[in-house]
């Protein structure tokens, strides 16, 4: 595993879930991370849990559906920490509801944080990436956006688009040393998935070939991974974490 020592990474919707162990796994790897999420409390958890493996992080409160916020926080990561080398945008939420019943603000709530929320803050911090003629973008998407999803219009099409805009930047950026790839999970056991009942779980599994649940470690090894040298020949792809669901 090649090291990311002197990397400074930036992990969104790192208070819990596929955030918090991206963050660990990135601090682990030796980067320097900066965790972001509204909920400060449960982020200095996470900055605690990897300071206890004399790794480096540091809170920072962030609502990616906010530009201010974004601009804001951005600014504070950049006076903190000089750069940020490795952009994970994971924050992301979930309304679902069949497209019958779809209010308006369902749709809206899910683009803004899933999708305007990772193009603000990819935006904001680029120039650094560009400065430094190294960068890592890692965009959490979904299986979903891949294949869609009945009663997830609003979810399915946020993932889509970030798959989109993935590709576009990395087309943009690759003259610059900037890597852009997104990661699909399949079906993780967080928070997220914790409102399913039995019957959607039992539908779930029985169409994911490895027959188990992802774990966060399963899509946090596969943003490491991209985070690092060995990938540097990756760009644009959508790296599928999904147990075969999808393939
Ligand atoms: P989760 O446990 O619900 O965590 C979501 C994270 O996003 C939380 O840390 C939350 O932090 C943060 N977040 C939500 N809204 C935010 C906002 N406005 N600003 C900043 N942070 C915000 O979900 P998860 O399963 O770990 O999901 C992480 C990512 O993986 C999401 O993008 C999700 O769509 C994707 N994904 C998950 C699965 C799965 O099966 N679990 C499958 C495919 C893709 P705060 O509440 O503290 O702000």
């Amino acid at each position: 595993m090649s090291s990311l020592e002197g990397r400074i990474a930036l992990v969104t919707g790192a208070s819990q879930g596929i955030g918090r162990a991206c963050a660990i796994a990135l601090a682990r790897a030796g980067a320097s991370v900066a965790v972001a999420a509204r909920n400060e409390a449960k982020l200095q958890d996470v900055v605690n849990e990897i300071a206890g493996n004399g790794c480096n992080a540091k809170a920072f409160a962030l609502d990616v559906a906010s530009e201010e916020s974004i601009k804001t926080t951005a600014k504070a990561i950049l006076e903190h920490f000089g750069s940020v080398h490795i952009l994970v945008n994971n924050a992301g939420i979930t309304r679902d509801t069949l497209l019958l019943r779809m209010k308006r603000t369902d749709w809206d709530d899910v683009m803004t944080t899933n999708l305007t929320g990772t193009f603000l803050l990819t935006q904001a911090l680029v120039g650094s990436m560009m400065k430094a003629r190294w960068g890592r973008i890692i965009n959490i998407s979904s299986v979903v956006g891949e294949t869609g999803q009945a009663g997830q219009a609003n979810y399915a099409a946020s993932k889509a688009g970030l798959i989109g805009f993935t590709k576009s930047v990395a087309r943009e950026l690759a003259s610059r040393n900037i890597t852009s790839n997104a990661v699909a999970p399949g079906f993780v056991e967080t928070a997220m998935t914790g409102v399913l009942d039995g019957k959607q779980r039992a539908a779930m599994m029985s169409i994911i070939p490895l027959s188990r649940a992802g774990t966060e470690e399963d899509v946090a090894n596969a943003v490491r991974f991209l985070a690092s040298d060995e990938a540097s020949y990756i760009t644009g792809h959508v790296l599928d974490v999904n147990g075969g669901m999808y393939m």
